[in-house]
């Protein structure tokens, strides 16, 4: 992976990790506090119940005593005692539950509490001795004015100790009310906190990325610039090659000494001329033309001199002939010109009128030298060898008879039809 990008990657993990680890801290700050106050709350709760437990027990007893004064007959049966000492057993087994969860202040009340149970109960019995004993009015006289009197203040304490529970649970509360405010004020601190974190990880993101961005494309416009520059260059060898290519062409048809087209570039034009015949019936004829005695020329004036005169010819050859005929150096002192769209009497003026230019040319240093010249114009059925064949022959022929004239070749071309031969 791209080493920028794994950066990035460690980046975001780092912060999501921090915003868990905040949550968590947040939230526990918050559930700590929340926990200890539920288990305040509930403990002061049960100490309520457990109090009233008492007051109500303690009530139970003063009652029980006042019906027994009320209602002696039923209170003869064996049934109602059991029931009285339960209650005691139950204001032992209660205050046994409560006296642990009190504080110490609240204990001193408990105690004070106790000493005024134990006289009253001390008082129970005396009331209960002197029922039995018949003495209805004493008994009904020390509960009216020793154990309700006592019973009082009892219930005044344990209405005390409610009050404290009351007090505490308040103040659990307020406590609890205050912490949940303090763990909102931390949560609302992590939020901005992972507010803020995300933002600089988000900027920090998108200017990395903005970067990268440019940098990929930077690379990428630097990347087409060498493309562009490679297919230029590479145009360019291309365009050489095809140049070179071209001269190379040029080079090998074309003759080095008078610039002429060379005899294989004649031999090309020459079967064009053959096609073009044979598809249309356009005939085509040839020239071929040597210079007489050429090799005085060298001998008297030197190889240089001969070629200067070999130039010079091939200038007037190219500037007589028509523009659609070719001219081509055949090989030494010897041309060929290949005549398009003729018939067979018009070859014979073409070659009369070169041979006279040539005639009549004053060389540099030579002076007037004249040329052989034989013809042939293509008949249906002949090759392109026998038709120079032929031309050949007329050469021969025309230097056999002297030099500097013109042969043309006798050729019925008994394809063609009769008008068609003149
Ligand atoms: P003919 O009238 O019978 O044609 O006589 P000729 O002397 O022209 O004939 P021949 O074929 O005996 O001689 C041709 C001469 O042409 C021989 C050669 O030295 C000369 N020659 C051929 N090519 C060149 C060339 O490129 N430069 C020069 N200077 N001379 C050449
Ligand atoms: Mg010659
Ligand atoms: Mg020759």
């Amino acid at each position: 992976m791209h080493h920028p990008t794994r950066l990035l990657i460690y980046g975001f993990a780092i912060v999501i990790l921090m915003m868990i680890t905040l949550a968590f801290i947040a939230f526990n700050s918050s559930s700590i506090g929340t926990s200890d106050v539920n288990l305040k709350v509930t403990r002061q709760l049960e100490k309520i119940s457990l109090i009233n437990e008492l007051s109500t027990i303690i009530q139970s007893r003063t009652r029980f005593m006042q019906s027994m004064l009320l209602h002696d007959d039923e209170f003869i049966e064996d049934e109602a005692w059991p029931s009285f000492n339960r209650l005691s057993g139950a204001y032992t087994e209660t205050r046994e539950r409560l006296m642990p969860m009190l504080a110490p202040r609240e204990r001193e009340i408990m105690e004070a509490i106790d000493r005024l149970d134990r006289d009253i109960n001390d008082l129970n019995r005396q009331v209960s001795v002197l029922f039995l004993n018949g003495s209805r009015d004493e008994a009904s006289k020390v509960l009216l004015q020793e154990v309700l009197p006592k019973t009082a203040p009892l219930l005044s304490h344990l209405g005390e100790l409610t009050q404290a529970q009351r007090m505490d649970v308040q103040k659990a509360l307020l406590l609890a009310s205050s912490e949940a405010e303090e763990s909102r004020t931390h949560i609302a601190i992590f939020s901005v906190i992972a507010v803020v974190i995300s933002l600089t990880v988000t900027c920090v993101a998108v200017w990395y990325g903005r970067k990268l961005s440019g940098q990929l494309q930077d690379m990428n416009t630097y990347l087409e610039q060498k493309i562009y520059e490679r297919t230029e260059s590479l145009l360019d060898t291309q365009k050489e090659l095809l140049e070179d290519n071209n001269e190379l062409t040029r080079m090998a048809l074309t003759d080095s000494l008078t610039g002429l087209s060379n005899r294989t570039h004649m031999n090309q034009i020459l079967y064009k001329e053959y096609s073009r015949f044979e598809r249309h019936n356009q005939r085509f004829g040839i020239i071929m033309l040597d210079i007489d005695h050429f090799k005085r020329v060298n001998d008297n004036f030197g190889h240089d001199t001969g070629d200067n005169v070999l130039k010079k010819l091939a200038f007037i050859f190219e500037s007589a002939i028509r523009t659609s005929d070719f001219v081509a150096r055949w090989g030494g002192e010897e041309f060929l010109i290949c005549c398009t769209t003729i018939e067979e009497n018009d070859l014979f003026p073409i070659a009369e009128t070169i041979r006279q230019l040539v005639g009549n040319t004053e060389f540099e240093t030579v002076g007037q030298i004249t040329a052989s010249l034989g013809c042939a114009a293509i008949v249906k059925g002949e090759t392109i060898g026998e038709l120079i064949k032929r031309a050949d022959i007329a050469l021969y022929e025309a230097k056999n008879n002297g030099r500097n004239q013109t042969v043309v070749s006798e050729f019925t071309d008994l394809s063609l039809p009769e008008t068609d031969l003149g």
